[in-house]
């Protein structure tokens, strides 16, 4: 008998009908032999809501009781589940995170999984039960207080059950039929990917690709977990991602050159203008983004001009920590020595992903054909092994995903990119 890891994203789950479906489909699982482990996101909106709620009573909410509130929503999901489910004549029991025994760090908001303990799981199951677990939340190894795990953190509960649990797959339900060359919101020629590896699927979430997140593909891989990305709206396969490419018939699906392209509008560029051009500089802009502890993406330092020794230098960052970063720079501006600071949130940037393009040539050249041929104007680039990625004006963004989506023959014959459900919030 196998073990499987069923994850329900909120919008498969969005409403009463919705909790039924998905119980008719748990089940189906169970009837196959299976000993099933659901995890469940809270409802449609629901985390959003209660994010709103929170704001009216309080300013900037956070900590302890932001994340206690947080999980209610999951609480609901995961009882609701558990009792459609009954009404099929099935067993099923549902477990609140701390409950699973996913353990986390104490950072509340963003807390990191570091040791699961499913004991209460393992129980429920030899007891011939569906267990479902509310995503997205633990408990923390030394103050035991309810922790979440940052937004979308549900698939990484998924994964790390999966891991725990030592299940054959872990399947993560959403309201596409997989993983898309691009998002199907923007491109309606987007194709279904079969398989994609690890690495590209990182690299995809890292880029903005708002599928799976890294946290969860990186727990995947460390593992050696197969995750199947499908539909809980269609009976269709979805998108394995996993390390060996899966066989299809009887051979095995190809590496693709490329994989897909991915958006991501939620970043900010700050250039420090006025930079003297010497030794020390950049490490104390960097030093001060660091100790505030703000993540940075792209960074491009210009050729200063002979004139005046000065320079400029351009990074990104998540638009949520621009005024942190802003402010930090500022306060250190003495220590630093820099003229000015300019901040741009009106800026997107686009990916190209593929494992290929290292052994392909010309790649980079027809990336960029792509956007000039559009009208599309560079700002920043940036590269690793297996992607390239450009900054560009935040409007120029669908249009230019269009463009590098064709030009690297992704388009599908068919409009097959299907968007289910979910209020795209
Ligand atoms: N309900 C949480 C959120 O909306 C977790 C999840 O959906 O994975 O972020
Ligand atoms: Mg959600």
């Amino acid at each position: 008998m196998g073990l499987v890891v069923q994850k329900y994203g909120g919008s498969s789950v969005a409403d009463a009908e919705g909790i039924k479906r998905v119980a008719k489909r748990i089940v189906e699982a169970k009837k196959n032999g299976n000993q099933v482990v659901v995890v469940v996101s809270a409802m449609g909106d629901t985390t959003d809501e209660l994010i709103d709620l929170a704001e009216q009573v309080s300013p900037m909410p956070a900590g302890r009781e932001f994340d206690m509130l947080l999980t209610a929503g999951e609480r609901i999901s995961m009882a609701l589940l558990a009792m459609a489910i009954k009404n099929l004549g099935h067993e099923a029991q549902s477990f609140t995170g701390s409950q699973a025994g996913v353990i986390t760090d104490s950072v509340h908001n963003k807390a990191r999984i570091i040791d699961v303990t499913p004991g209460r799981i393992r129980d429920s199951l030899d007891k011939g039960n569906i267990a479902i677990v509310a995503g997205f939340q633990g408990v923390s190894a030394d103050k035991k207080d309810i922790t979440t795990l940052g937004r979308g953190g549900s698939d990484t509960t998924a994964v790390a059950l999966a891991a725990a649990l030592d299940a054959e797959v872990c399947e993560i339900y959403t309201d596409v039929d997989g993983v898309f060359t691009a998002d199907p919101r923007v491109v309606k020629k987007a194709k279904k990917i079969d398989w994609i590896s690890f690495e590209d699927m990182l690299e995809l979430a890292a880029s903005g690709s708002k599928i799976l997140l890294h946290r969860c593909v990186e727990y995947a891989r460390r593992y050696n977990i197969p995750i199947h990305v499908r539909s809980s709206f269609s009976g269709l396969q979805g998108t394995w991602v996993s390390s060996e490419p899966i066989e299809q018939g009887d051979k095995k699906v190809e590496q693709a050159i490329i994989s897909g392209v991915a958006h991501d509008t939620s970043e900010a560029k700050i250039t420090v203008v006025g930079v003297p051009d010497k030794p020390g500089e950049a490490a104390a802009i960097f030093r001060t983004i660091a100790d505030a502890e703000i993540n940075i993406d792209m960074v491009v330092q210009n050729v200063s001009a002979a004139s005046t020794g000065l320079t400029d230098i351009s990074f990104t960052l998540p638009k949520t920590e621009g005024r942190k970063a802003i402010d930090a720079l500022e306060k250190n501006r003495p220590g630093i020595g820099f003229d000015s600071l300019r901040y741009d949130d009106q800026i997107g940037k686009i990916s190209l992903v593929g494992a290929g393009m290292k052994t392909n040539p010309g790649v980079t050249a027809s990336f960029f054909e792509a956007l000039s041929d559009a009208g599309v104007n560079i700002e920043l680039i940036s590269t690793s092994e297996i992607r390239i990625s450009v900054v560009t004006r935040k409007d120029d963004v669908p249009e230019a995903v269009r463009a590098v989506h064709t030009a690297f023959g992704l388009d599908s014959d068919t409009d097959e990119a299907v968007v289910y459900g979910g209020t795209g919030r």
